[in-house]
């Protein structure tokens, strides 16, 4: 999609802070961390929200990436925290699935 932020970056249209990237996923810092780690772990096929899919596959990709670079990183066994915002209430503001990893601190339970 040609006006989607997180399609304009995997396409190479505007510059990201990659960690890890194949034919399938992307993986980058979020620029705006909560935490001392904060990633974000994207399809790179266009899908608005997690009520768009049902490819469990893709889905287990996203969750399996994220937990992959949380032992590169060097923070598993400490701990951390795998998201994804659905729509408005959900705290979703770009529209392009995305899985947040969080990590490097205690987080609070329930979130916000
Ligand atoms: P959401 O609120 O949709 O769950 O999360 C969107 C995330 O994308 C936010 O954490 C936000 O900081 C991040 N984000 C928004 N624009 C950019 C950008 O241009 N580059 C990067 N790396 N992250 C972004
Ligand atoms: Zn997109």
């Amino acid at each position: 999609m040609t006006d989607c932020l997180f399609c304009k970056m995997i396409n190479g249209d505007i510059p990201v802070n990659k960690i890890y990237e194949n034919k399938d996923v992307l993986a980058f810092h979020d620029i705006n961390p909560q935490a001392p780690h904060h990633f974000l772990v994207i399809p790179k096929t266009h899908i608005k929200t997690l009520n768009d899919t049902d490819d469990a596959q893709l889905l287990g990709k996203l969750t399996l990436t994220a937990s992959r670079i949380t032992k590169e990183l060097g923070f598993a066994d400490e701990g951390y925290r795998v998201v994804m915002n659905c729509n408005e209430q959900g705290g979703q503001t770009v529209y392009h699935i995305h899985l947040h990893c969080l990590g490097g601190r205690a987080l609070t339970w329930p979130p916000g």
